[in-house]
């Protein structure tokens, strides 16, 4: 078992110190995952305590082996930016994630309101056209919460989800870039995974590469409901999942 997505300082609210960090580790332990990837929010890079998360990650044989990544805000014009940061962290992997669409934070509850002003296909639309330039970009090695638009239960009508989904399928096979299988979307109104079941089973038949991950903000949300990720992507097909290490991806049984 691996969780791939976990936030120390969650939106800023935390601290980045020993004893913090350490219940995220006990948590995993207790639930017998062997590689716990922390992964801040891009513009949190600088809450990350570098000594800590050095010393942690040298830790050999000790569980969990904990992963260094950052979770990178996808908008063009913000290649060389990521690149450094990616580098600065000396990170193991890098998830591009896409929250915000012109400015608007389409997933967060305080601008919820934003869709009642905008038609639900475009915003499907403009969505994943962001995700495929963030897929094409090559900076990432996973991409975050495929389907994280669908938050809120708002479903496109001219177009299925798939039909969205399907052009992404070749850019992240030639890319080489995984998807996580998220499972915070179970704890938000749309009370599913991302990616949904169609996309998953889409995205093996397309033979792209899936992590696990909690995107866990707090210590209590470390692995939550992985065996129900894990149960997702054995039915979709799946019988392997990556880990990272220096930016190359390894591969475990699933
Ligand atoms: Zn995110
Ligand atoms: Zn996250």
């Amino acid at each position: 078992m691996l969780d791939y997505h976990v936030h120390v300082v969650a939106h800023g609210e935390y601290e980045y110190t020993r004893e913090w960090v350490e219940r995220y580790l006990e948590a995993a332990r207790a639930q017998g995952i062997e590689e716990l990837g922390l992964v801040e929010h891009d513009e949190f890079a600088h809450r990350i305590d570098r000594g800590l998360l050095a010393g942690l990650r040298q830790r050999p044989g000790l569980s969990p082996q904990v992963r260094a990544g950052l979770e990178c805000e996808y908008l063009p014009g913000r290649e060389e930016e990521i690149r450094r940061l990616g580098r600065e962290l000396d990170c193991d992997f890098l998830i591009g994630s896409v929250h915000f669409l012109d400015g608007w934070p389409f997933d967060h509850p305080d601008h919820v309101h934003g869709w009642d002003l905008r038609d639900v296909d475009e915003v499907y639309a403009a969505y994943y056209r962001m995700v495929a330039a963030a897929a094409t970009s090559r900076l990432f090695d996973v991409i975050g919460h495929l389907d994280l638009v669908k938050i809120w239960g708002h479903r496109p009508r001219r177009r299925s989800e798939l039909e969205h989904v399907r052009p992404l399928l070749g850019v992240l096979r030639q890319a080489g870039t995984a998807v996580e299988i998220n499972t915070a979307g179970l704890r938000k109104p749309v009370g599913e995974i991302y990616p949904a079941q169609v996309l998953l089973e889409a995205l093996f038949e397309a033979s792209v590469p899936v992590t696990l991950a909690s995107d866990a903000h707090r210590p209590d949300d470390v692995g939550a409901d992985l065996g129900a990720a894990v149960v997702a992507a054995r039915r979709a097909g799946y019988r392997r999942v990556m880990g990272f290490v220096g930016r190359r991806a390894r591969e475990r049984v699933l």
